[in-house]
């Protein structure tokens, strides 16, 4: 046996092991810029919170994401020392003043734009309210930004199979027309169901791979 079969592999990811890091406002806020991260966005309600739970079987962790002050940050949880899932914020519920949101918005097109270490956007959209003005400014700026992003539509569970599918036909159809289609893919997902969780178990872990020779080896 050669001595490259003994090589340390990077870390398997563990979802269930998955801890709060921390919380950040703005970009120049958010933790140091290495390794691999991947974004978790949508409107509120389209059962962001639920999808982060059924990956990581913890009901505490995005509920950190809604305690209050926190509603507005983009929050941090740690999978490993190099690979981070982040918990961005959804708004379009909470009456705040259009300043505000436009500020929110600033904040999050900043990260999507300037974040290094960001693999790719997860992005929620309920299956009967597919793209909204919200889930069409994500896309474009992550579009812009050559970042890929991957849709789930979401509580899949409300509707019979023959409606799910012809609404992902139709998502697919609008985003090519629109010229929104660029590195962007899609699923069905129920997190009461489980359904889609393994497929996008298979595309987090593609993300967020680590080339060996930058993982921490044990010699
Ligand atoms: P968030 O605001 O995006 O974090 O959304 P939540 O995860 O809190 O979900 C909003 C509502 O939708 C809650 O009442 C959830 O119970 C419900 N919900 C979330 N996911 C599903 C799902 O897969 N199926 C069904 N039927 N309801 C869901």
């Amino acid at each position: 046996m050669s001595n490259s079969e003994f090589k340390a592999q990077p870390p398997k990811l563990n979802y269930r092991s998955i801890q709060f890091l921390t919380s950040a406002p703005t970009l120049t806020e958010c933790p140091e810029d290495f390794g691999a991260e991947v974004a978790f966005a949508g409107r509120s309600n389209a059962g962001k919170s639920s999808a982060i739970n059924a990956l990581t079987e913890n009901n505490k962790l995005a509920r950190t994401s809604k305690t209050p002050g926190r509603t507005q940050l983009i929050n941090f949880f740690r999978l490993s020392d190099q690979q981070r899932l982040v918990d961005l914020p959804g708004y379009g519920f909470a009456k705040v003043a259009r300043s505000m949101k436009d500020e929110w918005q600033r904040h999050l097109a900043t990260y999507l734009e300037k974040r290094e270490c960001l693999r790719g956007l997860v992005l929620l959209m309920d299956i009967r309210q597919p793209l909204k003005e919200f889930d069409l400014h994500m896309l474009t700026w992550a579009v812009e930004a050559e970042l890929q992003v991957h849709i789930l539509l979401t509580k899949a569970d409300k509707l019979k199979n023959g409606p799910a599918n012809n609404t992902r036909f139709a998502v697919e159809k609008t985003l090519k027309e629109q010229g929104l289609n660029h590195g962007v893919t899609l699923q069905i997902f129920s997190s009461t169901k489980k359904t889609g969780l393994d497929k996008l178990e298979r595309k987090l872990n593609e993300w967020l791979e680590i080339p060996e020779e930058a993982a921490p080896t044990d010699d």
